[in-house]
């Protein structure tokens, strides 16, 4: 988009009132659309009057669409005068970048996009530095999802084997519980700047993910919630198409009848990746289930690993002189592999020795 707007403000400067005119009428009707205030036009590349600003304006709203409508984000959330609290998040650029960094199958993006999603919506619910991590392991062929999210809206996650895929189930959804399995627990380890990390645990009830995180933070943390997340996928080319989800927590005192008004509304929910697919934001996604939600926050989210090329330096320089100098020696180069993030940091013979001269 922006190689389109400044390519046009430039050829306008000859060609404006006729070939502007097309693609004028677009950005109007995508300026239609869009709901959200603009930005003042800046008049870009020193060029002036009215008709660059018109174009500006017009572009600039189509572009913020686009980009909403692409980007990740969470947003935290109270409903029915505090009584419920609320975390709604639109995750499927993340839960893609996690696919395609470990070159997930379907049914595997489905298991560990659910939880990479509710680890996001978890890390929404700490503050400052605090982290979380997540590890479900519930006896499948998935193995293990393990999952990573901050305060910050970063996150990451992988399993075990990404290579896991069946047939619909007779739903037609992907078979998360047989990826998963439903013989096991799912644990959380809190990260709160204490001395010791909170840990917490619940048995997996059905190996979907949302359902489990419900019975976890009903049994282990004792707060009646409503978990809600969904991971659509391109059975094509393994893409993800659509991924996000919520959670509703009821807080001390929440009166029956707001309760029953909640249950009522989550039975007539369609399924969050089909909202999110349709193009609704986690705003419109809480309005359907809360009567006029106050918006409190909101974070975009990103895949960030806590792996760089300096902290994996400092794991080779506290190997210590002597293995490292035996690794010079016999391999003459080494390979770290990040679990989380996939991601691979060569040395060669010359780097090792610099981070050698270092020690
Ligand atoms: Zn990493």
């Amino acid at each position: 988009m922006q190689t389109r707007l400044v390519r046009l403000v430039v050829i306008g400067g000859d060609y404006w009132p006729s070939c502007c005119f097309k693609v004028c009428d677009k950005v109007m009707d995508t300026a239609r659309m869009s709901r959200k205030s603009v930005h003042a036009p800046r008049c870009t590349l020193g060029l002036s009057g009215i008709g660059f600003l018109v174009v500006h304006y017009f572009l600039q709203t189509s572009w913020q669409k686009e980009d909403r409508c692409m980007s990740d984000y969470l947003i935290r959330a109270t409903g029915y005068n505090g009584h419920v609290r609320a975390f709604a998040a639109r995750t499927t650029g993340i839960v893609e970048e996690m696919r395609r960094r470990h070159d997930m199958w379907n049914t595997a993006t489905a298991a560990a996009g659910r939880t990479l999603t509710v680890t996001l919506m978890m890390g929404a619910m700490l503050k400052g530095d605090e982290r979380l991590s997540v590890k479900v392991k519930g006896g499948g062929p998935i193995g293990q999802i393990i999952a990573e999210a901050n305060a910050h809206g970063e996150g990451i996650a992988y399993v075990t084997n990404p290579h896991v895929h069946f047939e619909l189930n007779d739903k037609g959804k992907l078979d998360v519980a047989r990826a998963v399995g439903t013989d096991g627990f799912l644990y959380v380890v809190k990260d709160l700047g204490m001395k010791e990390p909170y840990r917490g645990s619940s048995p997996i009830v059905s190996g979907e993910i949302g359902e489990d995180f419900t019975y976890y933070f009903v049994t282990s943390e004792q707060t009646p919630s409503a978990v809600g997340v969904g991971v659509l996928v391109n059975p094509e080319d393994r893409s993800v198409l659509a991924a996000g989800g919520f959670i509703l927590q009821l807080l001390p005192g929440t009166p029956d009848e707001v309760v029953s008004r909640i249950e009522e509304r989550l039975g007539q929910l369609p399924q969050v990746s089909r909202m999110i697919g349709e193009g609704l934001t986690p705003e419109q996604i809480l309005e359907r289930v809360l009567d006029e939600p106050k918006i409190l926050s909101r974070t975009d989210i990103q895949f960030r690993c806590i792996c760089s090329p300096e902290k994996v330096s400092q794991a080779l320089v506290s190997l210590g002189k002597e293995e490292m100098t035996a690794l010079i020696e016999e391999k003459g180069e080494a390979e770290v592999h990040c679990h989380f993030c996939n991601e691979r940091y060569h040395y060669d013979k010359a780097a090792l020795e610099e981070i050698m001269q270092e020690m």
